[in-house]
């Protein structure tokens, strides 16, 4: 008799011996090799295997528990998860991070050796794919049913280097050693269609349907990858598909006997999932971008609703069943395959479709600009997926109705908020669509979600009004502080305890330690050691030798003209100039900048060759004697910024006020005891709040003033020709001074500033920020205070956890309830 009963299985131990006799077993069975012959990367594999174990059973029990109970569903549709290494996380959520360290030590194995092995999954470009990694953390922590969903893309963000002072892209193979992370299910596969035509007909029952018809068809294949809760046993899943050519497609040439073709076109139909878009912050109006939003947004949904219909006979339950969260509008073609596979497949009324669509669906907008709202040609649809654009106008005519119901007369309202934007060459306007199909549209700080209100969507804000609401970002505060500052962890374990890791605002305890001497001189050993570390690593890979007791002056996110690092080197050059011109007492600086360029923003790699020319010159400059350096760390990633962020000092978050959406390096950075210099900007508002204005070095232009002054009229010339100090240092890039063999290199950059209306105010904010940033150097001269302020802003970023913001998002947007584990696995404590 066949028993149907969970066949016994023996759960592995969590004790140093069990972990080690996993190790050695995997090396021997998984790997084949012998301890003796083993590499490196021998070891990473096999404690990967059997860190995975762990996981694995906690996460077949997870996925039991949500099955058993029929909970209501998460589902994160991002098309990008920046995640980062996977080993030393997975190792810690689980607890087992002593054992496993201390087995590989027996082993005569270097935990940090090991783990630098493994390559960063870096499916992301920066801060929106490193949100979509930090709320999987914890939503998996909350225990909340989630699951992500993407692209499992061959190549992930590109390598940067440096030559010549110039960035260079190179390709990022990062599956080429296998990923132990993942499991491939290849049973798990979803046609995907394209192009083809719509037929008409008219069903039995009268209504007229709708058949997409030879249409040509890519399979998406599922790869799973456990996502661990810390100090859970929850283990969520995130779900990444990858492209695989239609057995159909093969057949029809190989019957032909067209052998060449059928190869040649299984490879065209696999490179779908190939790379990932590099273009932070600016849509790219490439055919193959949109090819890949509906295909993972097809097979996530269909796989959705097949998981769905495995615990329920019909459709009504499905809205208070599934939610689903649109990062940004990349996934939100989605609104409209749900009403195809609702009313075209399962036969669903219009109506009713349409109902649980808006009530399954929220959207997350991320930027206000311009050139990042995604519009697609109507031909583009028409002819990649015409089913969705007759869906599409539908949606928009039932839409326009209502508005013109709403508010007789008002044409210009309608050619406003109408999903068609009928001006360009006729675009589909995605943000509408998201906008449309959602019951809830979120901000992420509180200032973009005004602006939110105010400017781009303030006619769907006057129709529907409460639907747009604000949820602060956050970050996870055990990748983003215990595991990557377990010095400054532990020293705050110390005073509070532990629980911050999962209650960030515990923090808030460290308030009445801020004036204690004693915890200021452990406060700054901690920071020194982590400048230490990283002045090691910049000597290592660059050669540049940095003085770790230097002001660590820190500027790392994507190369962005609004995110000003021109701003910054014009403070580098101004200190340059002071320092030539004899300037007595200074206070030695270090100022670090990180970060990639779009290979298409010919502007911000510009700025990348100015950095490095201005670094150059700097850095050589016997007269200036090491009190000023200025390093450019090459492929800025989250490994590398796990290393830089312990390490900082100052942390310029100096956009344009009102152009960064949220931030979330700001965070990093402050939550790891760094002061901030920046604008009234996003997220910095919020985290000036908590951690006090007088913790915080605030200078520039308001939202308020910088719109002023837009419509005003700027003169961009009248600051160059106010300020002596100003027009040296662009006289001094615009005559060649850094470039001596190219003296035309940087024109452009001048002339964007000078000449070209300077877009983002640099030289509006100059002054007000070299103001401040002595301001910055007074307070560094005072250790003692410095490290008081730094105490405190630790102690305030308590609001910034991801925790939080999921919280918000799972009572106010998706209506769910934590679903803890019954029984618990053994687990060691803490
Ligand atoms: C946090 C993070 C970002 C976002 O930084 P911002 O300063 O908020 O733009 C980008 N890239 C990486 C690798 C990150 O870890």
């Amino acid at each position: 008799m066949v028993s149907n009963k969970t066949p016994h299985h023996r759960s592995a131990g969590m004790s140093k011996q069990a972990i080690h006799d996993s190790l050695t077993n995997h090396m021997i069975y998984s790997s084949g090799k012998s301890c003796i012959n083993a590499t490196t990367r021998d070891w990473f594999q096999s404690t990967a295997y059997a860190v995975r174990d762990r996981l694995v059973e906690r996460w077949m029990e997870t996925m039991q528990r949500y099955y058993k109970q029929d909970v209501k569903r998460i589902y994160y549709l991002s098309l990008e998860f920046l995640m980062g290494r996977t080993l030393s996380n997975a190792m810690l959520n689980l607890g087992i991070d002593e054992p496993c360290k201390a087995a590989l030590y027996d082993l005569g194995r270097d935990f940090e050796a090991v783990a630098g092995i493994e390559p960063d999954a870096a499916l992301g470009n920066g801060g929106l794919g490193r949100l979509a990694a930090c709320f999987l953390d914890s939503m998996a922590t909350l225990d909340l049913p989630s699951y992500g969903y993407g692209i499992r893309y061959e190549y992930g963000m590109f390598r940067q280097s440096i030559e010549n002072g110039e960035q260079v892209e190179h390709p990022d193979n990062w599956l080429r050693y296998g990923n132990p992370w993942e499991f491939p299910r290849p049973e798990v596969l979803y046609p995907v269609k394209f192009h083809g035509r719509v037929v008409e007909y008219k069903h039995e029952d009268g209504v007229v349907r709708h058949h997409w018809v030879s249409t040509d068809d890519v399979m998406a294949m599922a790869y799973d990858t456990p996502i661990p809760g810390f100090g859970s046993n929850t283990v969520n899943n995130l779900r990444l598909w990858s492209a695989k050519s239609s057995r159909d497609f093969e057949l029809r040439y190989f019957n032909q006997g067209n052998y060449i073709q059928a190869v040649a076109d299984k490879n065209e139909s696999e490179s779908l999932s190939k790379v990932l878009y590099p273009d932070d912050s600016t849509a790219v109006g490439r055919e193959l971008r949109l090819k890949q939003q509906y295909f993972f947004v097809s097979a996530s949904l269909q796989d959705m609703l097949h998981r769905y219909r495995k615990t329920h006979t019909d459709w009504s339950q499905l809205a208070e069943k599934t939610a689903v969260q649109l990062n940004d509008t990349h996934p939100s073609i989605a609104v409209a395959e749900m009403m195809r596979l609702l009313v075209d497949i399962h036969r669903l009324p219009w109506d009713q479709a349409w109902g649980m669509t808006t009530r399954i669906f929220s959207y997350t907008n991320h930027t206000l600009m311009p050139e990042a709202l995604e519009t697609w040609p109507v031909s583009v649809f028409e002819h990649l997926l015409p089913r969705h654009l007759q869906i599409i106008y539908e949606i928009n005519h039932r839409f326009l109705q209502q508005v013109m119901h709403q508010f007789p007369g008002d044409v210009d309202l309608l050619r406003r908020l109408s999903l068609i934007d009928e001006e360009h060459g006729r675009r589909v306007r995605m943000s509408h669509l998201a906008i449309v199909g959602s019951h809830a549209v979120n901000g992420v700080a509180v200032l973009h979600t005004e602006l939110m209100k105010r400017t781009i969507f303030s006619d769907f804000e006057r129709i529907t009004s409460g639907k747009i609401v604000n949820m602060t970002n956050g970050i996870t505060q055990r990748r983003w502080l215990n595991q990557a500052n377990p010095g400054l962890a532990a020293l705050i374990s110390g005073k509070i305890g532990q629980d911050w890791l999962t209650d960030l605002r515990q923090l808030a305890k460290l308030r009445e330690f801020a004036g204690d001497e004693e915890f200021q001189a452990q406060f700054r050993s901690v920071k020194q050691a982590n400048k230490e570390r990283l002045a090691e690593l910049i000597l290592e890979r660059l050669g540049i030798d940095v003085d770790p007791s230097s002001l660590f002056d820190i500027q790392i996110k994507r190369l962005h003209e609004y995110k000003r690092q021109l701003l910054n080197v014009l403070h580098v050059i101004t200190l340059y100039n002071r320092i030539r011109a004899g300037a007595q007492d200074i206070v030695p600086r270090t100022i670090i900048i990180a970060g990639k360029a779009a290979p298409g923003y010919a502007m911000a790699k510009r700025i990348i060759r100015l950095i490095n020319d201005v670094a150059a010159t700097v850095n050589n400059d016997q007269q200036i004697d090491g009190k000023l350096k200025l390093v450019f760390i090459p492929n800025y990633d989250v490994s590398n910024a796990e290393i830089i962020v312990p390490a900082a000092d100052l942390s310029e978050q100096i956009s344009t006020a009102g152009t960064e959406a949220s931030g979330t390096g700001n965070m990093k950075l402050a939550l790891n005891g760094a002061l901030t210099i920046g604008t009234l900007d996003g997220a910095n508002i919020e985290i000036r709040e908590e951690v006090g204005a007088e913790n915080f070095f605030l200078f520039g232009l308001t939202t308020g003033e910088v719109e002023a002054l837009h419509q005003r009229g700027y003169d961009a010339a009248s600051y160059y020709h106010g300020n002596a100090a100003l027009k040296q240092v662009l006289d001094m890039i615009s005559s060649g001074y850094f470039c001596p063999d190219e003296p035309s290199r940087y024109h452009s950059v001048v002339d964007a500033l000078l000449r070209h209306g300077d877009h983002f105010m640099l030289l509006a904010d100059y002054a007000a920020y070299v103001d401040c940033q002595d301001r910055v150097t007074e307070l560094y001269r005072d250790q003692a205070e410095w490290a008081k302020r730094a105490i405190l802003n630790v102690a305030g970023m308590g609001k910034f956890s991801s925790d939080r913001t999921i919280l918000e998002y799972a009572e106010r947007i998706w209506r769910v309830e934590p679903i803890v584990p019954e029984t618990a696995l053994s687990r060691k404590k803490m």
